[in-house]
């Protein structure tokens, strides 16, 4: 596969969904991925990419950067607190809000810069121990927490558990956003991305099928 492929398939998604052209945001995964295939998807014109750690994206997109105008970095992996204030100076939308001290720290550092991220928050939809996330049955209050905090909130995101059907947990999200007058939808991955297409995204997030499979998935 290759980003050409990728856009094909998604332009089809979007018109058997009935959603606008270009609608979706296609966010080219590209954490441990070799510099060097960043940069052809780079050379082709694609600006919206995502990483899923702080430090490893800190080494190689100042530079890109440089070499590159235009380019949105979101942040789709796990943010510690004591990582924020980088998260914040590197990134254009965070994925992963997941917790109430994050979104203090997060609001407090908006505060302090006069500007933040885009952030979605992250709900466990599968209810997973070991995933991080809100659980769905604290989604309405935690959203309404993050409003209060006065966060620019897009919506919401999820991974759904890797052994279920995915169809079900989009459309928990995509529910639990529409009652919170949520338009933002982070939900889709290599696999799944056109079921999550059907399923209202607005913002899927596709690294292997891009890029070629990671050398040490993470
Ligand atoms: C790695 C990762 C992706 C991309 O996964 P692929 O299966 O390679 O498309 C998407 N979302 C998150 C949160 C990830 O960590």
């Amino acid at each position: 596969m290759t980003l050409q492929d990728i856009s094909a398939r998604l332009s089809a998604a979007e018109r058997a969904a009935n959603r606008a052209p270009g609608s979706v945001d296609l966010i080219a995964v590209s954490k441990v991925q070799p510099d060097s295939r960043v940069r052809d998807v780079l050379v082709e014109g694609h600006r919206s990419f995502g990483e899923n750690r702080v430090q490893e994206a800190m080494g190689k997109w100042p530079g890109f950067r440089d070499e590159f105008a235009g380019v949105t970095l979101h942040l789709i992996g796990p943010l510690q607190t004591n990582k924020a204030r980088q998260a914040v100076e590197l990134f254009d939308v965070i994925h992963t809000l997941d917790r109430p001290k994050l979104a203090q720290t997060l609001a407090r550092l908006a505060q302090e810069r006069g500007q933040s991220p885009d952030v979605f928050i992250q709900i466990n939809t599968g209810a997973e121990p070991q995933k991080a996330g809100i659980l769905p049955e604290s989604a309405d209050s935690f959203i309404a927490e993050v409003r209060a905090l006065n966060l620019p909130l897009l919506g919401l995101m999820c991974i759904p558990p890797v052994e279920e059907d995915a169809a079900q947990h989009f459309e928990m999200l995509a529910k639990i956003a529409a009652r919170n007058d949520l338009s933002g939808l982070s939900m889709g991955m290599s696999d799944d991305f056109e079921t999550a297409v059907a399923h209202g995204a607005t913002h899927i997030r596709v690294g292997s099928a891009i890029f070629g499979a990671r050398i040490s998935p993470h």
